[in-house]
């Protein structure tokens, strides 16, 4: 395996940065996570503007151009011989000292991996996935928005911790009003009466980009479709119930808190906007 660091291939033992490194020492830096299909970089456009856009919510300047960054990416991904994978783009503050003023790092570091993928069981796909509610409440957007795709993942590794222990593989996290904010990496929907409806960005969310491409693919198939605020009962009495991301593609959710959803299977509107979705990235 050959990472990418900074302009340079490195052969995997010998890829390394400091550990000064604010992005180790803070979780000072951003990322995203990308999916490669057929050899072709997904939304690549999307994830390098994401990043940027991350980036400059926490002021650090990225050290190259953004067509730079696309060429860089495609190159390793080539470099790997990766025709279905995902790719971790990683920009760090670079080395500092042992204190938190951004004016003392120099160098932020750019790093990518290009590996093959691992998903959620076939099964999941196939019988639905069942779902907890975690005490871990998502990140209070006045404080670090979740619109910041950030190193520092500790609020969803806590939420997913306590999803594992409950026997799940997700896990929904509620927002500081107690609505459905989103799961520790994917985004969440459900189905009513035809209605496919996503908690809004401002319910302190990751704007996922699976998210937004399923949104324009219900629009295109003639749902009706809301971003409005949900709550757990709503999930509760709702027909289907899916997530989305980059890795999930979009996963059905047959139960939440051990409350069966609809008739506790995979929906026909979850079904359909999943086929939609796989005609997308395999076009
Ligand atoms: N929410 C969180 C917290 C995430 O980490 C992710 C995965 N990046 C998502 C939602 C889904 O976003 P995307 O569709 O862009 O992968």
């Amino acid at each position: 395996m050959k990472i990418y660091i900074s302009g340079k291939l490195f052969d995997k033992d010998d890829a390394k940065i400091s550990v000064f490194d604010h992005g180790l020492l803070y979780g000072d830096g951003v990322f995203e996570g990308i999916r490669v299909y057929g050899g072709r970089v997904f939304l690549h456009q999307e994830h390098i503007d994401r990043l940027y856009e991350s980036a400059r919510a926490i002021r650090l300047e990225i050290p190259m151009t953004k067509s730079a960054m696309i060429e860089a990416v495609n190159s390793t991904v080539a470099a790997n011989g990766i025709t279905d994978g995902y790719v971790r783009l990683v920009v760090t503050r670079g080395a500092g000292s042992l204190g938190l003023d951004i004016r003392r790092t120099a160098n932020p570091q750019v790093i990518i991996i290009a590996d093959t993928i691992t998903l959620y069981p076939k099964e999941i796909y196939e019988e639905g996935m069942k779902l907890v509610t975690v005490s871990t409440m998502r990140n209070h957007p006045a404080a670090l928005s979740a619109r910041i795709k950030s190193l520092n993942y500790l609020n969803n590794i806590l939420a997913k911790i306590e999803g594992t222990d409950a026997g799940c593989v997700e896990a929904l996290m509620l927002n500081h009003k107690g609505e459905v904010a989103e799961c520790t990496g994917d985004n969440i929907f459900l189905v009513k009466r035809r209605v496919v409806w996503t908690p809004p960005i401002e319910a302190g969310i990751l704007e996922g980009l699976t998210r937004n491409a399923v949104l324009s693919l219900a629009r295109e198939a003639g749902y009706t479709v809301q971003e409005l605020p949900m709550t757990r009962h709503d999930i509760y009495t709702a027909a289907e119930c899916f997530l989305t991301g980059t890795a999930a593609e979009v996963v059905p959710v047959v139960s939440l808190d051990g409350r069966s959803i609809g008739d506790g299977k995979p929906g026909p509107v979850t079904n359909d906007l999943l086929a939609r979705f796989q005609k997308l990235t395999r076009q």
